[in-house]
């Protein structure tokens, strides 16, 4: 067989979004994965008979007009997978407090409004800033005027970005609300992109807040059916999809790539795109003599996001039955916004901020109508598992069953009684679906300093080695990842010469 044009390294949802556009665009691609099984962490796991996604299964930001809805309907997956707009953003919990946040940016603003009608004043200045962050970013996309005059005028032409880029959400909420329960409210946008709002920079909230607000999408099936989709499409354009497959090196000449090596031998190609973990990909694969210094001090400074422990559910009870008002539900306890990173550092789970998808049964399974599956998931670290011995891991993980367990309660007033099946995953168990070190949920933590431009750009300083994935810009989550494996298809393109149809 011919040698690839491109080689892709992992088929996590990045890397499979950029073979199955190079496939289309009629391009030679290979995929390699490490692991039996494709997807990385956007997998499902059978728990006794129940196929229960590990993922929520949502994704946000694919309103009409935005391009990662464009991504899918390029792709074909539109048709394929059928995602079904959600009616809620999500229910928000704390303690005895309860709001639903409808879908649809006036409408959730007018229902933090009326949740919290002490502070109105604070909610709308509030949420006009996250508008108003997001809606610059989006102008800042599609800005003509040259680059020198964008620098010069940046602070008259983007006045919010350039007040905010270096405040966390946490500041910004303090600096705008009173009510401590609205910013724990407003403050779960963080959470759901995989950090605590005192380290979230407030532009990457304001971005995950609103591209959630606004529409966010179920993928029916989760994240397994998505990544199986863009298989299929990768698959069925002609790419070459390995798994068990890892990749030992990427082969440069100087700073230019040559392919990569596996155990079997070297696989040349013109391009190389790494959808593996950045710290693996420029800790071992990559010859450190190809990048320069510059490059890897800055890698060496990033922080990545949090791990998660991971209770999956089956329940004997129908949906109709579980007292949540929403598919997505934000657990909180009590209304300390800083409690959450200080439950953090410490070893028990119970305070951390739990994210619960009470997930449909997949379509076309035979789970009966009356099991409803559930995935519920705390901030952890990697850290305090990989350094316990047998017995304490298995004593951390009772602690963590015994405490979101009981956290669940609110949801059926005998749950536990009706669990017909469960299983903790750890973030050991997310490090081996993706051999990231750290099982980071969304690659680089979206801090000031490591969100929006000042991610790492698709582009390395090695010619032809391009990155996809959580750990590049836009950044995590499967629209982010999608958005992020098109844009390295797209320049592996250009780089080949290939004029790109679409
Ligand atoms: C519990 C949980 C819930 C989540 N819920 C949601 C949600 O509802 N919505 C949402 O949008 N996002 C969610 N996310 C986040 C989302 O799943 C991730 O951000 C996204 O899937 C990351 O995709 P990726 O392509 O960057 O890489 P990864 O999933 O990290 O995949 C990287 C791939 O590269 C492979 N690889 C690594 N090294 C090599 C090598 N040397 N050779 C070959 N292959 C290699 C790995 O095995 C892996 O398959 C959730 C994550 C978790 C864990």
């Amino acid at each position: 067989m011919a040698d690839p044009d491109v080689v892709v390294v992992g088929g996590g949802i990045a890397g499979l979004t950029c073979a199955a556009f190079l496939a289309r665009q009629g391009l030679d691609v290979t995929l390699l994965e490490r692991d039996d099984r494709l997807g990385g962490l956007a997998r499902s796991v059978k728990v006794d008979d129940w196929l229960i996604p590990a993922n929520f299964g949502r994704t946000d930001g694919f309103h009409e007009g935005d391009p990662k809805s464009r991504i899918l309907e390029h792709l074909g997956l539109l048709e394929r997978l059928r995602p079904t707009p959600c009616d809620t953003v999500c229910e928000i919990r704390i303690d005895d407090f309860r709001l639903t946040v409808p879908a649809g940016f006036d409408a959730a603003r007018e229902a933090f409004v009326a949740a919290f009608p002490a502070d109105e004043r604070g909610v709308r200045r509030a949420l006009g800033s996250f508008e108003r962050l997001a809606g610059e970013v989006e102008r800042l996309a599609d800005d003509s005027r040259s680059a020198a005059l964008r620098f010069l005028a940046f602070p008259l032409f983007y006045p919010a970005i350039f007040r905010l880029r270096g405040r966390t959400c946490a500041e910004l909420l303090r600096s705008r609300l009173r009510d401590p329960r609205a910013r724990v409210a407003l403050g779960a946008f963080a959470q759901l992109i995989g950090t605590s709002p005192a380290d979230a920079g407030a532009m990457a909230c304001a971005l995950a807040a609103t591209a959630a607000l606004r529409r966010p999408i179920a993928v029916p099936g989760g994240g397994r059916s998505l990544a199986q989709g863009l298989a299929d499409v990768a698959r069925e354009a002609g790419a070459e999809v390995r798994t068990k497959t890892p990749v030992t090196s990427v082969w440069t000449d100087g700073r230019r790539v040559r392919g990569v090596r596996t155990a079997a031998g070297e696989v040349p190609a013109k391009v190389v795109v790494l959808n593996a973990p950045a710290l693996v990909a420029f800790g071992s694969l990559v010859d450190r003599d190809a990048v320069h210094a510059g490059y890897l001090q800055r890698l060496g400074l990033m922080k990545p996001s949090a791990s998660a422990s991971v209770l999956l559910l089956a329940v004997r009870a129908p949906r109709a039955e579980l007292a949540a008002t929403a598919d997505l539900v934000v657990v909180h306890a009590g209304d300390d916004p800083d409690a959450h990173v200080a439950a953090l550092d410490e070893d028990s789970v119970a305070g951390r901020t739990m994210t619960v998808a009470v997930h449909p049964p997949a379509p076309g399974s035979d789970a009966p109508p009356d099991v409803t599956l559930l995935t519920a998931v705390v901030p952890d670290r990697i850290g305090r598992w990989a350094g316990a011995d047998q017995a304490r891991r298995a004593e951390q993980a009772e602690e963590a069953r015994a405490s979101m367990l009981a956290r669940l309660g609110f949801l059926h007033p005998v749950l536990s009684s009706r669990v017909a099946a469960s299983r903790l995953l750890t973030p050991l168990d997310l490090s081996e679906w993706t051999g990231d070190p750290d099982a980071s949920l969304f690659g680089w933590e979206p801090s000031p300093s490591q969100s929006g431009t000042q991610r790492l750009e698709q582009q390395t300083p090695v010619d032809g080695l391009l990155l996809a994935g959580a750990w590049t810009t836009p950044g995590g989550g499967y629209g982010n990842t999608m958005l992020s494996g098109f844009l390295a298809g797209l320049q592996s393109a250009m780089a080949l010469g290939k004029r790109v149809r679409m």
